[in-house]
């Protein structure tokens, strides 16, 4: 046997936990306190939002005896095993559920509603929306009755068109549409007895957006102009020179690529961008073609964008996946998800033969409407590469071009000539850079400055750090509130870091299990020790190890240890040993479970 070097296994050990440890720090829960709010202020404070781009979104705005929350999201794309989104720590909602009077949502973007099905019940009030977003947000908690989340939320539909306003105590709120890749997106105003708060939500100022309702310019002016004390500004393109092209340069791309198309044309694009949706109907209906949609999250919006009348699908149109499965190649489009590469969504079920009713095939064209989130370039590429595989022709963005064809997206959020342009319609007094993480929000604030807002007029905040301001006196940070994130699993349930820690060790190794069995009456080893591997080394292929380990297991068994502090004893020494012994052959440190059974003995 090799010479067994205790420290070489620990500091192995160690690195991986401080590995899982760095993963998991960024999600964890901060704990402090501050005195109660000032009266006479607006108290502000992001539970999240501010720490990344799509990270749940959710501020807490509060002034005398009324507070409302601004959106309510998770985070999706957390990078730990088993673990499906992450909500915000809501421990600071304890101390002023006595005067929480709403909850406005700018849009029906799960990063802004997705936090709503677990925190709504436990902090319930009121939730305001435009129509689509209610709609999304209902349909929340409908699916949510499949993890067991039972909760009827009491919803209030605000005209945004016709500038309704509603009082909440001493706060009144007005939304203003905005455009954005999700039908109905909207600012939302608070007027307080001490100036007027405007949060933008995500926005952009697309002039001719498909839908032709453009963002509410004349109504953001106007309270610009009435004045505005302070304007939260979301911050995702804020790196991004110029002016978002319009969604409308897209139609003639989709039109001439289904005109040009000889077989079946797939359509990825994201579940609830409706404005895409409508473009593919209209360019296959125009030249004669069903259009079939897939995917269990866009069927779902497409529903409520159709029963709302923000999609038109022409009667006869729309056939589904059965049908389109029996139609000839050239009469079919079909819209679906997973344009990322997103394991489990139905292009990558249809390009690795997984789908119920579609199989991508040599001859099929498939175009890509996005280009690749931060964090799934892997997944894109590889989408990419599965297709080629395949046969089939591929149109995206990123290189439509080189594709030939026009192109396939644009983005739903400001670039910077947008962000100084909401800035010179509202003439904030004081400007917070949302809804990003500290470099976007950097960036953001630098347009400020470009803005004409002075350095000490823009306001900085971290999650969980509160502002306090008025119109008549200078805002001052109040020092920070309990935040962090709660990761939840794909069954709806919230998983202790302790849970998530070892899953994030067990991925990398594996564990091993070592059984033994004593007599009762004398300690003796009364069978030869059990070893059970799961992701380590296969058994069957490594038996001069397994029998190495079983050995070295023996020497350890003495008779003497059959007392509670022996047997404890005895367990520590085999886990130690086992955890060098295969670090020595393996050069690896799986989870080591050493388990002693007693038994009188045959
Ligand atoms: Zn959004």
């Amino acid at each position: 046997m090799k010479t067994i070097k205790n420290s070489d296994a620990t500091r192995q050990l160690r690195r991986k936990s401080d590995g899982a440890e760095r993963l998991l720090r960024k999600h964890r829960t901060i704990k402090a306190a501050v005195s109660p709010a000032d009266k006479k202020r607006i108290r502000i404070v992001p539970l999240g939002g501010q720490n990344g781009i799509g990270e749940k979104n959710m501020i807490v705005l509060e002034y005398g005896n009324d507070a409302l929350i601004l959106d309510c999201g998770f985070e999706l794309g957390i990078n730990v095993a088993g673990i499906n989104y992450a909500i915000p720590v809501t421990q600071y909602l304890e101390t002023i559920r006595h005067k929480l009077r709403g909850y406005v949502i700018s849009h029906g973007h799960l990063d802004h509603i997705g936090g709503l099905v677990h925190i709504l019940p436990n902090f319930p009030a009121p939730v305001f929306g435009s129509q689509f977003t209610i709609g999304m947000v209902r349909t929340q908690f409908e699916k949510a009755t499949e993890k067991n989340i039972q909760f009827e939320p009491e919803c209030h539909v605000m005209d945004m068109d016709g500038h309704q306003r509603i009082t909440l105590g001493e706060l009144t709120i007005e939304l203003i549409r905005v455009t954005h890749s999700i039908p109905e997106s909207s600012a939302i105003v608070i007027d307080t007895p001490a100036g007027r708060v405007i949060n933008t939500g995500d926005f952009r100022l697309d002039p001719e957006p498909l839908d032709a309702m453009p963002s509410d310019i004349t109504r953001l002016k106007q309270l610009g102009k009435e004045g505005v004390l302070l304007l939260m500004s979301e911050s995702t393109s804020t790196t991004k020179p110029g002016r978002t092209p319009t969604e409308h340069t897209l139609q003639d791309s989709f039109y001439e690529l289904v005109a040009q198309t000889k077989g079946r044309l797939f359509v990825a694009v994201f579940s609830s961008n409706m404005n895409r949706i409508q473009m593919t109907v209209n360019a296959a209906h125009h030249n004669g073609r069903k259009v079939a949609l897939d995917g269990r999250s866009m069927m779902a919006t497409a529903e409520l964008a159709v029963r709302l009348g923000g999609l038109k699908i022409p009667k006869g149109t729309l056939v589904s996946m059965q049908e389109a499965a029996r139609l000839p190649d050239k009469q079919l489009v079909v819209i679906c998800t997973g344009g990322q590469g997103e394991p489990g969504a139905a292009l990558s079920r249809m390009a690795i033969g997984e789908h119920q009713h579609m199989k991508l095939k040599k001859g099929d064209s498939v175009v890509v409407s996005s280009t690749p989130i931060p964090g799934n370039e892997i997944s894109y590429q590889q989408i990419g590469d599965d297709l080629t595989n395949l046969g089939v022709s591929l149109f995206r963005h990123p290189t439509h071009q080189l594709d030939g064809c026009g192109p396939l997206h644009v983005s739903g959020h400001a670039a910077r000539d947008e962000h100084a342009e909401i800035i010179q319609l509202t003439r904030p007094k004081y400007l917070m850079p949302i809804y990003g993480g500290a470099l976007n929000r950097s960036y953001h604030r630098q347009i400020g400055i470009e803005q004409g807002i002075a350095e000490d007029s823009i306001l900085m905040l971290d999650n969980g750090q509160v502002v306090e301001l008025s119109d008549t006196r200078a805002p001052k940070l109040r020092g920070k509130v309990t935040s962090g994130a709660l990761l939840v699993d794909q069954s709806g349930m919230v998983i202790p870091e302790i849970v998530t820690k070892d899953r994030i060790l067990l991925q990398n190794d594996g564990f091993v299990i070592v059984g033994v069995t004593l007599s009762k009456t004398d300690g003796r080893l009364l069978s030869s020790p059990d070893i059970i591997t799961r992701g380590h080394v296969a058994i069957r292929d490594n038996t001069p190890l397994i029998e190495g380990l079983r050995r070295e297991v023996r020497k350890l068994t003495t008779p003497k240890r059959t007392s509670r502090a022996g047997i404890d004893a005895l367990k520590q020494d085999v886990k130690d040993m086992t955890l060098n012994y295969l670090f020595a052959h393996t050069k690896q440190t799986p989870t080591v479970v050493a388990v002693v059974t007693l038994t009188d003995g045959k």
